[in-house]
Formats: C-alpha cells, structure tokens, sequence
C-alpha cells in the first residue's frame, strides 16, 4: 500500500493501528485459482491461524474459499463467519475425541491424524465421513522447526502405518472420504512437493470412497524485497497435469484443496505505530513507540 494511504489510516483511526488490504488477498487468492485453472473441482481452505480476524474470513468465505482449522475455537470463528460447515475442514492434533466428535456434530469435515482416535471414531461414528492426515516423511521446508513430514513428527499418520489405517477401516466400516498431508512451511523445491504427492496419490489407491485429496500448504512467501517464493504457476502445471491423470485412474472426478495461510494473507498486513521519543543514550538511539 502507497506510505500516503497508510499516513492517512493512521491520522483517520489513530495509533497502534492494524491495516489488512483486502485487495492483496483478492489477487493471492486469485494467482492460486488462476494456476490451477484446469483442475476440474478445486478448493482452497484457508488457514484461519494465519489470520483469524474475523472480517478476514468473511472476505474469504464471500470469495467462495473453504476454511481450514484446528481447533474447535477456529471452527466455531468460522462458523460465525459465515461458512457453511461442509467448508470447514478440522484438522487438529492430539485433542480428546470428545472434541471431535463436537466439531462432528456441527457439521464440519474432521480430518484425523492418529491411529487411536481413528479407530475409537470409526467405532463410534462409522457413518460421519472422515478424512485422514497421512505424514509422507518427506523432509520439506525452511528449517526443521516447520517440517511437518519428518520421521519424529507428532503430524499425521506415517505411510509406514498404512497397514493399520486399512485394518481399522475395515473393521469398523468407517466412510474415509478425503487424504490429506501437510508436509511443512516453507517449499521451494518443486520436485520435492510433486515427490511428496506422488506418496499422497499411492495413499489414496487403498480408498473407494475419496471425494477429494488435500495437499496441504507450504507456499514460501517473501518476507522482504526479493526475498524467494514458491513459483505458484510451476506447481499449478505441474500438479494439474498429474492431478487429471490420477483421477482418470481412478475413475472419479476428485477435489483437489489446499489450506494455504501466510500465502493468501502474510503480504496484506501492516501494522502502524508512532514514535512518541526517540531517546539518544551513549550507546543506543531509542525509537519508543506507542504499541508498547
Ligand atoms: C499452518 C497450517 C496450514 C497453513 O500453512 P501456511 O504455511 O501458512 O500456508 C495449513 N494446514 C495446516 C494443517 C496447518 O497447520
């Protein structure tokens, strides 16, 4: 936003002020549904722990975006909001299954990611859809505090468990309608992302019922001037062409979702403060500012 525009905010409204431009979410919004064009049902969730304002995801839900949560705090913000509950997905980790089956109970897409409550779910709930949270092990990422995908990550069900998915599935007969991963925060490398897919796509082979495959999120944004990010239109071709095929073998037309966060919203934030002094000591000179 133009230095003038955010000067007049901060004179109309005061200081500490936070400024969201809506306009920057629209086009991020836009750039993402534009990529994947070709893909026949696409959805895009968005991740409401990048940003819950609430107007925020009003402006989401109105751009037809789903929501992705993982809490039953996030569920019910989003609910508040506007979504219709068969768009919020929930994906949570190590909540009681009490909780779950409240966000079950209001009508939201669960998404599990242990085996335990998996199965103590299925028992209960066989008719609820739900969708499994598989962790490929791939080691995506910036930095190993944001890889989700590694062996010793508490995220998702590893692929060398899949034995054990198949059985409880089995046995109580459950509905399992969506495979889901989130391999980590910051990828770059295309090849690694369309590598971890490939594992995601092996996964939903063993299930008859799929209606969609969510990917996740992990699209690295610039955090200053030229800083790197992911190439979005890459990903789209890439992903699209092999998405298309996957469903042509498996002979049903499939969602393809995302939960993107930082992507949609990291660069249409600013936050305003004023200097109150600017203190000069031996040493240091002291911006104090008024957001404490
Ligand atoms: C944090 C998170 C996201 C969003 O990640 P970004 O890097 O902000 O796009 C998506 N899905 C899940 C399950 C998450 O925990």
């Amino acid at each position: 936003m133009e230095t003038n525009t955010l000067l007049q905010i901060a004179k109309d409204f005061g200081s500490p002020v936070y400024v969201y431009n809506a306009e920057k979410m629209n086009s991020q919004y836009k750039r993402l549904t534009d990529a994947f064009s070709k893909v026949k049902q696409l959805r895009l969730n968005y991740a409401a722990k990048a940003l819950s304002n609430i107007s925020v995801l009003k402006l989401f839900n109105s751009l037809g975006a789903g929501l992705d949560t993982v809490s039953i705090q996030e569920v019910k913000l989003g609910l508040t909001a506007g979504f219709e509950p068969s768009k919020i997905i929930y994906t949570p980790n190590g909540v009681s299954l009490e909780e779950i089956e409240t966000a079950a109970k209001l009508g939201v897409q669960i998404n599990i990611d242990n085996l335990s409550i998996l199965e103590q779910f299925g028992t209960k709930h066989p008719k609820v859809p739900v969708c499994i949270r598989i962790n490929p092990h791939v080691m995506a990422g910036g930095n190993s505090n944001i890889s989700v995908g590694h062996i010793d990550s508490k995220f998702g069900i590893s692929i060398h468990q899949i034995p054990h998915i198949l059985r409880i599935v089995e046995n109580t007969k459950m509905n399992i309608n969506g495979i889901h991963m989130h391999t980590g925060s910051d990828i770059l490398d295309i090849d690694v992302f369309l590598y971890a897919s490939e594992i995601l796509f092996e996964t939903a082979k063993n299930f008859e019922n799929l209606e969609f495959i969510d990917f996740g999120s992990g699209f690295k944004v610039p955090y200053k001037a030229g800083d790197i990010e992911t190439n979005i239109e890459e990903l789209g071709t890439k992903l699209t062409k092999r998405f298309n095929q996957f469903c042509k073998e498996y002979g049903k037309e499939l969602t393809l979702a995302f939960e993107p966060g930082k992507f949609l919203v990291s660069e249409a934030g600013y936050f305003l403060t004023k200097v109150n002094v600017v203190k000069q000591t031996t040493s240091t000179v002291f911006a104090q500012v008024d957001s404490g």
